[in-house]
């Protein structure tokens, strides 16, 4: 006998109140399948949607399921990078929202050393200067809901789905998030989300990552201008050429 599990996917809909109940899943899976319910090893959530545009609210559930066998055990999503070598090359992001530490994140798994030059605080430096905007109206220019570690929406709710339909590598930014301590459920539900509590951690701990890994964070570091090499020479150049 093979020791491979066979593995189905499967799209059931349960009313709400049964929808969390294991029977209830396995029945609905069983009938879906066309198979007797005893043959079902495990089942697994995969994704889970709540349609409530009806009176009776409704669940929309994919399933994994195996059969007459036990699933496998899910991995627990974890991030990692290989050992950064002492003659890695120096890449500078600047901004430490979402879009510099994934950048961050993608040059560790590549080799390349990440230096993120960011203007505003560290999130926890920077919650204290929210207060200034909410009581006295009064910004602080450099470190504000907009500025700062994690970017413009480090102090929002976090919602994780969009309605583009330019769709990237959503599982696996999903699956970093959850490395980094967002909740695991984010992984299934239709509308994740990741919410105000949690995700400055979440940032934070992107930044540990950052750094355990061999890259550098400087906060309160703004970018005002660039020294490009060759525009330095030319600049050079035309400075000597005056000078004969
Ligand atoms: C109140 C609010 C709520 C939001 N809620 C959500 C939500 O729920 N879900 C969602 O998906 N999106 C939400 N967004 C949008 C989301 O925050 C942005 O799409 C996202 O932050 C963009 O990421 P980014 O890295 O491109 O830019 P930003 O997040 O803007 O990050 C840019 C970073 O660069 C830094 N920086 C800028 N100039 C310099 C410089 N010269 N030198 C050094 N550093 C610099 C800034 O301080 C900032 O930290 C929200 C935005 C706001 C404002």
């Amino acid at each position: 006998m093979s020791d491979q599990v066979l593995i189905e996917t499967v799209d059931i809909v349960l009313p709400l109140e049964k929808s969390e109940d294991d029977d209830s899943r396995r029945i609905a899976a069983a009938k879906k399948l066309g198979i007797p319910v005893k043959r079902i090893g495990g089942i697994k959530l995969r994704k889970h949607s709540i349609d409530a545009r009806q009176r009776a609210v409704k669940v929309q559930l994919r399933l994994e399921v195996s059969l007459d066998r036990a699933l496998p055990p899910d991995e627990t999503p974890r991030w990692f990078a290989p050992a950064l070598s002492p003659s890695a090359k120096p890449v500078i992001i600047v901004g430490c929202g979402p879009a510099g530490l994934f950048a961050a994140l993608r040059c560790l798994e590549n080799g390349l050393k990440p230096i993120l030059l960011e203007r505003g605080k560290d999130a926890s430096a920077r919650r204290f200067d929210l207060a200034p905007i909410l009581r006295e109206g009064r910004v602080i220019e450099e470190s504000n809901y907009c500025f700062g570690e994690g970017g413009a929406g480090t102090f929002s709710d976090g919602k994780l789905y969009t309605r583009a339909t330019k769709r990237g590598p959503v599982a696996k930014v999903y699956e970093v998030l959850v490395a980094h301590g967002a909740p695991e459920v984010i992984l299934t539900d239709a509308h994740p989300h990741i919410g105000s509590n949690l995700l400055p951690n979440v940032v934070k701990a992107i930044r540990a990552s950052i750094i355990a890994a061999g890259g550098e964070v400087r906060f309160q570091t703004k970018v005002v201008d660039f020294l490009i090499p060759e525009i330095i020479s030319v600049a050079s150049r035309r400075q000597r050429e005056m000078k004969c």
